[in-house]
């Protein structure tokens, strides 16, 4: 019983490792070609950088966050919908570089909340491996890691100690949200 579970969840496990693996190699590759060293990464800079043009509005559909669009011969268009939050928004746009860096084909993209469980079944569809993938990217290019470890050491002992302060000091620094960065620095080994 045991071996059988170990036999179907190590392959996963790998797999997903290297997803992350090549998502933080390409989002490091980005920020470096950019010159992008200090927190926050600035997303609109990066975005002059990658050629896109990013369009902000108020999405009808109040539950898509974002959407990536790329037509032969015309500038790749990221469109984020205003009426979520900064942090988010921030987010949904790396996220949208991912999918333009790593998963060349669609022409449309168009993002909803991500609810990819990892444990469930249907994560192993090809789109759901591509979100989680973009969410990879997006995680390390605002969040790098080399720049986590040092604002983390920068920090008083005290908050240092705690990981939700930790998260909570962190996520203002890099713009994000504190529960993106809670999982950064859980998934950098940061905190336990
Ligand atoms: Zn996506």
């Amino acid at each position: 019983m045991h071996a059988a579970g170990r036999r179907t969840c190590w392959p996963m496990r790998r797999r997903r490792k290297a997803v992350a693996r090549r998502a933080e190699q390409a989002a490091g590759r980005l920020l470096a070609e950019a010159g992008e060293v200090v927190a926050p990464v600035d997303v609109e800079r990066l975005a002059a950088h990658l050629g896109v043009v990013i369009s902000r509005s108020t999405f009808r559909d109040g539950d898509v966050s974002g959407m990536l669009v790329r037509q032969d011969g015309r500038s790749p268009v990221v469109g984020v919908n205003d009426a979520h939050s900064s942090h988010r928004q921030r987010f949904t746009i790396a996220h949208e570089f991912g999918h333009l860096l790593l998963h060349p084909g669609r022409e449309v993209v168009l993002d909803r909340p991500v609810r990819v469980n990892l444990r469930d079944k249907t994560s192993s569809t090809a789109t759901d491996r591509e979100e989680i993938e973009a969410n990879a990217f997006a995680a390390s290019l605002l969040m790098p890691a080399d720049l986590v470890r040092s604002e983390l050491q920068r920090l008083p002992a005290v908050v240092r100690q705690d990981p939700d302060r930790s998260a909570a000091a962190l996520a203002a620094r890099f713009e994000v949200s504190d529960s993106a960065m809670g999982f950064r620095l859980i998934n950098l080994g940061l905190v336990s």
